[in-house]
């Protein structure tokens, strides 16, 4: 079992490579953008709430966030591994996710973290807004989501690279290419 978590820029990807990955390692994919999105669509309470900043581009408040994963790692197909797709991507939700695993007895094993050129990644995510009519893939929303993930999702890179725990690989070319690699570089730290 894998404990594992992909990060990457709007429009790198990632959901796409989560899927496949966690396919691979026989662990559930939890994308806290998908779960948001979910609640959203539902109109519950929690989709009420966050669906405001969403639509701005900004950060749910960490608090609602890591509840709202706190809740979906407690479900029996996530008890020893999981892809995280989405979180953390702020320093305080770092430590909330520490926590949680610290309760548990487990241990963050890898972290992904995909490259992708930013004139490409506005193209895409242009794309992306024809094909599934994302609300929030507007380009002042697109905008807005880049730069948050330039100023706020570093410091969480830094963080992991600092723990010797990230694995950067170059999100750009054929998809099947990339979760090869990406594969490749878990299995090699599992290894370690
Ligand atoms: P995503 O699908 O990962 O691009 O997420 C879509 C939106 O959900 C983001 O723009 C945020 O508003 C919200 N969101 C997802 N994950 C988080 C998180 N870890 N912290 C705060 N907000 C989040």
């Amino acid at each position: 079992m894998a404990r594992i978590i992909i990060m990457g820029p709007p429009g790198s990807g990632k959901g796409t490579q989560a899927v496949h990955i966690a396919r691979h390692f026989g662990v559930p994919a939890i994308s806290t953008g998908d779960l948001f999105r979910a609640h959203a669509r539902d109109k519950t309470a929690l989709g009420l709430e966050a669906g405001g900043y969403m639509d701005r581009g900004e950060f749910v408040p960490d608090h609602v966030t890591t509840h709202m994963l706190k809740q979906r790692l407690e479900d029996v197909d996530a008890a020893n591994g999981f892809l995280l797709d989405g979180y953390p991507r702020t320093v305080i939700q770092i430590g909330a996710l520490d926590e949680l695993l610290a309760v548990r007895g487990q241990a963050l094993e890898a972290v992904l973290a995909l490259t992708v050129p930013d004139e490409e990644l506005l193209a895409r995510m242009l794309l992306r807004a024809k094909e599934q009519g994302r609300r929030d893939d507007t380009e002042d929303v697109i905008q807005r989501r880049l730069e948050l993930y330039r100023d706020e999702t570093q410091a969480v890179l830094s963080a992991y690279l600092q723990r010797g725990i990230l694995l950067t690989i170059e999100g750009s070319g054929e998809r099947e290419n990339i979760t090869t690699a990406a594969i490749a570089a878990v299995e090699k730290a599992l290894a370690s």
